[in-house]
């Protein structure tokens, strides 16, 4: 069933998360949690979720961009971003191994900062490890959306929101964004 997404401000979103053995994933609480997990961030929809963002203080992220979530993208926007659809994927105790220099920025939301976006910079290229549901090792490299997605999950296993590494004056409303920004280029609202 989907759960309640916790807003900014809950303390649950901020709590250090604990990382989960073998023996664990596979049980059936945690195979609970995931499935839980998937209905959430479909339901709301979203392109990933993060397990303090429903109150549960343990390293696992779901991620799933489909088609129809960049459906209002036109081509080039897509292609700006390098947004490809990312099919349902499940990480468990995921680690950034390396992070590309390079920074990118868009705008980018949350789900657990409801109604608003801002200007978040975010490595363009990243590695990470991790388990999937079955406890077997991944090894990704991601980049453009994806790697974003990745970071902006694993930020929330460490407490961190996108509040925290946004650029402050270009927080907004989802309205007003459309309203006044959504047709600019990023390097022309940061002007
Ligand atoms: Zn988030």
């Amino acid at each position: 069933m989907a759960q309640k997404i916790l807003q900014i401000g809950h303390p649950a979103l901020r709590k250090p998360t604990l990382k989960l053995t073998t023996e664990e994933i596979l049980d059936d609480r945690i195979q609970t949690l995931i499935h839980s997990m998937c209905e959430t961030m479909r339901a709301a929809p979203g392109v990933g979720l993060a397990a303090p963002q429903i109150g549960e203080s343990l390293q696992i992220i779901v991620i799933e961009d489909r088609p129809e979530y960049s459906k209002t993208l036109t081509h080039e926007q897509r292609e700006i971003r390098q947004r490809i659809p990312i099919p349902l994927h499940i990480l468990i105790n995921p680690k950034i191994t390396e992070k590309e220099a390079i920074q990118v920025e868009f705008f980018e939301g949350c789900l657990s900062t409801e109604g608003f976006i801002a200007v978040v910079p975010r490595a363009f290229k990243i590695k990470v490890t991790a388990l999937n549901e079955k406890a077997e090792l991944v090894n990704i490299q991601a980049q453009g959306w994806y790697a974003r997605i990745l970071q902006h999950e694993i930020d929330h296993l460490n407490g961190i929101l996108c509040t925290d590494r946004m650029y402050p004056a270009t927080l907004m409303t989802i309205p007003n964004y459309t309203e006044f920004w959504s047709g600019k280029s990023v390097p022309e609202v940061l002007r």
